[in-house]
């Protein structure tokens, strides 16, 4: 039986949230960093106390269980997301370098001049810019499926985009207008033109089930500290036909089978794509907050998140001059909202609910500025939500909204 997610039980699981100067505080701000539950500090002490080593390559048995603390956390990871093995684990930094290995170690290689790839313009910087940098090296053109005024991918035109393309990269959900992308039509349709596909999942993996092998994507990143883990850990799966045939990301240690003067020859999978000493404590952490979400379920994370959800947008509906991006069904979202309210800027606002309620949200272009254009604003304001969230916190931002807009004046 799952542990029934009741957010005050699980607030106490959050050092924070106890912490005499933050006891107080109404975090929002979940999908630029999750907060972290004592089960994940507990594991990183823990590995820190009586664990420490460097791995692979020790032959005395404290390094041998540093390594198989290591590659225990990758087997917990490829269940999680269900790859057929876990081999088809690479741990990264994060979403950021998982695509950019994407980038640097298939595209550059595989593209040429009069290639073409497709992103959707409702990117997070993360899966636009590496994809522009290896057009600029290769002659490869880059095309941006466009979004509807509704905040869904305009999908009329999608045979047209992937005719002749080499790799399809798009978000499962937004971080800016919260919209869950129809992953598997996705596949399915590059798949029958014969385009790799990358999927940003980082703001999809933290809070729902996914299954990669079912989806049937070539490659999927995301990272740890979006879900309780810690920051500079982050996982790229790739299928294992794919990884096979790609060049190592960076060249050194661990990477390599044999170096000579004159040459070298490469590690397995995935140890080809893992140059230097790995961030043990990061995947540690990581197995211990996929751990931790899974004492829940992680049906039961995303349906108290879209409980959160529909409340907040039912309560915004109500406040005057406020303005949400993104899906007007719920359903259709990950558990974010952004949103302007009349001209107030979105840093005042922010910063005026942090002051007044201790409300914290994120404000700016949250990498997303395309987006940002598109839509004809240059910043939002926005709420997201995670497991500690209270519908009582949801109920005090409708209210903090409502006051700002006397405190700002507006009429
Ligand atoms: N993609 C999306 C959709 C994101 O929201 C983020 C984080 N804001 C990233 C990629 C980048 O993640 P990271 O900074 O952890 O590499």
């Amino acid at each position: 039986m799952p542990r029934r997610l009741d957010p005050r039980e699980v607030r106490a699981d959050f050092p924070i949230f106890s912490d005499p100067k933050w006891r107080d505080l109404i975090y929002l701000d979940n999908a630029a960093t999750t907060q972290k539950p004592r089960q994940v500090i507990d594991a990183i002490a823990d590995y820190y106390a009586r664990r420490n080593a460097n791995v692979h390559r020790g032959v005395y048995e404290l390094s041998v269980e540093a390594t198989e603390l290591y590659e225990r956390s990758r087997k917990r990871v490829a269940e999680f997301v269900k790859a057929r093995s876990w081999r088809e684990i690479v741990f990264t930094r994060g979403t950021t370098e998982s695509i950019n290995l994407v980038a640097y170690s298939w595209a550059l290689r595989n593209l040429k001049r009069g290639d073409r790839v497709v992103v959707t313009e409702m990117e997070h910087h993360s899966n636009i810019v590496p994809w522009q940098i290896v057009c600029g090296l290769t002659g490869a053109s880059l095309s941006y499926i466009p979004v509807t005024e509704e905040g869904y991918l305009d999908l009329s035109e999608l045979d047209r985009f992937l005719k002749g393309a080499k790799l399809f990269a798009f978000t499962y959900a937004s971080n800016v207008l919260g919209t869950i992308n129809p992953v598997r039509e996705l596949v399915k349709a590059a798949r029958e033109h014969g385009a790799v596909t990358v999927i940003d999942a980082a703001q999809y993996v933290p809070h729902a089930p996914v299954d990669v092998s079912e989806i049937g994507c070539d490659f999927l990143a995301f990272s740890g500290h979006k879900m309780c883990g810690p920051m500079g850990i982050g996982v790229l799966y790739g299928r294992s036909e794919l990884l096979e045939e790609m060049e190592p990301f960076q060249g050194g240690g661990e990477m390599i089978r044999e170096v000579r003067f004159d040459g070298s020859s490469w590690n397995e999978v995935p140890w080809k794509f893992e140059a230097g000493t790995p961030n043990v404590e990061g995947a540690v952490g990581l197995a211990a907050a996929i751990d931790y979400l899974s004492e829940f379920g992680m049906e039961q994370v995303r349906s108290h998140e879209l409980k959160l959800t529909e409340k907040a947008m039912e309560l915004m509906a109500g406040v005057p001059k406020l303005r949400l991006v993104g899906p007007e069904n719920p359903k259709d979202r990950c558990g974010l909202i952004s949103f302007t309210l009349a001209d107030v800027h979105p840093h005042d606002l922010a910063e005026f609910l942090d002051a007044k309620f201790r409300i914290a949200v994120r404000a700016g272009h949250h990498c997303a500025m395309p987006l940002h254009t598109k839509l004809g604003l240059t910043a939002t304001t926005r709420a997201s939500f995670y497991i500690y969230n209270t519908e009582e916190e949801v109920e005090v931002l409708a209210r903090a909204l409502r006051e700002s807009l006397t405190y700002f004046k507006v009429s």
